[in-house]
Parts: C-alpha cells; structure tokens; sequence
C-alpha cells in the first residue's frame, strides 16, 4: 500500500485543483517559505479524517477553505482526494485502487467519498485502521512535533510507539475488560454479603 496522489481544490492556498503524484518510496516537498508544504500535509490529515481544526493549523474548521488573495476571490468549498494503491490488499476493501474524498462547504455541512460512493467519517476511520493511518494520526509529524517526542519522557514516548503500532487500542481495551472485571468481582462479593444474610 502506498499514497498514489493527492488532489487539493479549493483546500487552503490551493485555489485551482492541483494535483501531486507520488511514487513508492520516499517523497520530499521542497519550496520557498509559505509556498504551501505545510499545507499539502494538513490536505493529507484532513482528507483522513482529522476533526481538529488547530491540528490544520486553523482556528476554525472553515479555514481550509481558499479565503481568497488580492487577485482571486475566496472560494465556497474545499475538496481533497487522496488516492492509494491497494494492490497489496492492506486495505480491507475489494479494490486495487482506492480513492478518498472529503469536501466542506463554507455554508455548512461536509462529505466524504470512498471510491467516488457516499461515506461517513467513520467508514472512512475503519477503512484507514490498522493501517497506521488511523484516527490518532500519529503518522503525520508535523514541524515542532519531533523534538516534542524526543523530549518526551519514556512513558510518553512508548505511548506514541504504541498508538502507531496500533498496541493501544488492545491496552484500552485491556484496561476497560479489567475495570469491568473489578467491578463485576465487587458485586459478586457483595451478592455473597446478602446471601450470608438471608441464611
Ligand atoms: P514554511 O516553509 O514557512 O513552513 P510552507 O511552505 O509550509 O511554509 P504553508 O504553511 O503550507 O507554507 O502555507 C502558508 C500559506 O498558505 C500562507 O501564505 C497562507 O496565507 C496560505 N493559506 C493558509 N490558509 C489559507 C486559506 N484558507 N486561503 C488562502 N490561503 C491560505
């Protein structure tokens, strides 16, 4: 599996549909300062899904769309497709190629696409888990983060390991089975209490 392209319309500075094909292997975005690289990866997160308007770098979900510059007016809708090769199956969907689409309006209300198909987020979610590019999207580093997780502490840092090897779904759920457990074990004593009682 790997990303194929990625197709940014009306996303952030990306007024015009612009598409970047990507190759296995390593890419690198190289350009000027503010020429729009942060931007392409905040298209790749928000196309999966992200719901944080300031992990985007914005302070409302609306600022991912193209608010205009002095010779072009601002545009009513933002629209991202991320496609990805599937030729190795690593996606759970009958497809060797699989596009994702997500649009927003500026009047409210948004979409998303699989395979050119009506989908909700969390289909997209599910598609995506146990990819390493689910809902936690600690597959996307952005500038600062590094040094964030190098001077994290050892706990914090083997969290971040975990949540990408997708471990800490099984450890919550691990949690949630002992914490039920307990308190299955503290009714039952007390179900003993009262039949000691009864006697
Ligand atoms: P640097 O190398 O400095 O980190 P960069 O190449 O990563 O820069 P970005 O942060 O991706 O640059 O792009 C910033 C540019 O995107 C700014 O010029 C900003 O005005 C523009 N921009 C961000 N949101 C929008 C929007 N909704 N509409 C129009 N332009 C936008």
């Amino acid at each position: 599996m790997y990303l194929k392209s990625l197709t940014l319309r009306g996303f952030k500075s990306f007024a015009s549909a612009t598409t970047l094909a990507f190759e296995p292997g390593i890419t690198a975005i190289v350009g000027p300062n503010g020429s729009g690289k942060s931007n392409i990866v905040d298209a790749l997160a928000w196309v999966m899904g992200e719901q944080g308007a300031k992990h985007l770098r914005g302070a409302k979900m609306d600022d991912v769309i193209f608010a205009g510059t002095t010779g072009r007016a601002a545009l009513g809708r933002a629209e991202v497709t991320l496609t990805i090769d599937n030729t190795d199956g690593a996606l759970p969907i009958d497809y060797t190629e699989v596009t994702i689409s997500r649009t927003l309006f500026r009047t409210g209300g948004s979409e998303y696409a699989i395979n050119g198909h009506p989908a909700r987020l969390l289909d997209v979610q599910e598609l995506l888990s146990d990819t390493g590019m689910g809902r936690e999207m600690h597959v996307i580093v952005g500038q600062g983060q590094l040094e964030q997780i190098l001077a994290s502490d050892p706990r914090m840092r083997r969290g971040y390991i975990e949540e990408a090897a997708g471990v800490l779904k099984h450890r919550r759920r691990r949690e949630k089975a002992l914490r039920k457990l307990e308190s299955t074990g503290a009714n039952l004593e007390r179900l003993n209490d009262l039949i000691g009682e009864i006697r």
